[in-house]
């Protein structure tokens, strides 16, 4: 992800290299070539106006025309702006008080939540914590089974509804859930709720429904990096529906344009906080916007 992009901007550098004073005209024609490479990326075009301008107007002041090294300097800006752009510092995730943390898990189908689970408590479990992982996702036929085995893997345990029971109801499980876990003394828990492939009403209230249940401390939104500019959309309906605290950007590891994974957190105004590249429980770190913006700059 995000090779052309990275080569476009590299590209676009490099015609300033070399210059002395760079005039407003230097600074337009490079400001032209940074969104052409943005759009192209498919980053969410509020996002794009927004950081254009920002760069616009930093790079024809003083900082620009007074360095000796012009191009150094809109490389300096460039980056500041992006990390801004993703979100500025990285945010760490919050503890209750009291425990157990709550932490509850939403989107789409597919879009990587039962692999997170996984990689986020195995996480939580390298560092000393107790997490449990809820299987509040009773729609998909297999999920259950999924996190059970995802959960051996992590070598962290599952609340699950009997088997036998029918299907059971996802509130009750997700209510339960939180006083098994003050019984067993866990002091992380982790929902994962069922996602639908398009955006759902149904599916809305019911993530509603269990956020009412647990009361958590933390709402993720996990979004696939590879949808596109989808990821923006659903991102809002999410916000609106049920909202949630912070990202998680899945399949990082793709080779999609990116845009998404650039815009989702200045759309919503959340941040991201975990990124996920693989399938693996390991392809899993905090996000970081300033590593984000020097991987894009090359
Ligand atoms: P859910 O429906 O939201 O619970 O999604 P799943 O966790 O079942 O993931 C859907 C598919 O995406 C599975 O085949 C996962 O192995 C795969 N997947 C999840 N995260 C990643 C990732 O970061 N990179 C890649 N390449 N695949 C992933």
């Amino acid at each position: 992800m995000f090779e052309t992009l990275s080569d476009r901007l590299t590209a676009t550098f490099k015609n300033l290299r070399g210059k002395g004073r760079l005039s407003d005209a230097d600074i337009d024609a490079t400001a032209r070539e940074i969104r052409v490479a943005l759009l192209e990326a498919d980053v969410a075009l509020p996002v794009v106006r927004q950081f254009i301008s920002a760069v616009k107007e930093r790079a024809r002041g003083a900082e620009v025309h007074q360095a000796l090294n012009p191009a150094q300097q809109v490389i300096k800006i460039v980056n500041e702006e992006l990390i801004r752009i993703l979100g500025g510092e990285t945010r760490r995730l919050r503890f209750a008080k009291t425990p157990p943390t709550v932490i509850m898990l939403a989107g789409l189908q597919g879009s990587g939540k039962t692999t997170l689970a996984g990689k986020l408590a195995k996480w939580l479990k390298d560092q000393g914590h107790q997490p449990v992982l809820v299987a509040a996702d009773l729609q998909r036929p297999n999920a259950v089974q999924q996190l059970q085995v995802i959960g051996e893997r992590a070598g962290v345990p599952v609340f699950a509804p009997a088997p036998g029971n029918g299907v059971g109801d996802p509130v009750e499980v997700a209510r339960q859930s939180i006083e098994h876990a003050r019984a067993k003394l866990y002091d992380v828990v982790i929902v994962d709720t069922a996602g639908r492939l398009g955006i759902d009403e149904e599916m809305m209230k019911q993530a509603a429904d269990i956020r009412d249940a647990v009361r958590p401390d933390e709402i993720l939104f996990v979004v696939d990096a590879m949808i596109g500019q989808d990821a923006v959309t659903t991102a809002q309906a999410f916000l609106d529906g049920v909202g949630f605290d912070g990202v998680v950007l899945t399949k990082l590891d793709g080779d999609a344009r990116g845009g998404a994974a650039l815009s989702v957190a200045y759309v919503t105004g959340r941040q991201v906080m975990f990124a996920s590249n693989g399938e693996k429980l390991d392809d899993f770190d905090v996000f970081h916007p300033d590593r984000m913006a020097s991987r894009i700059l090359g």
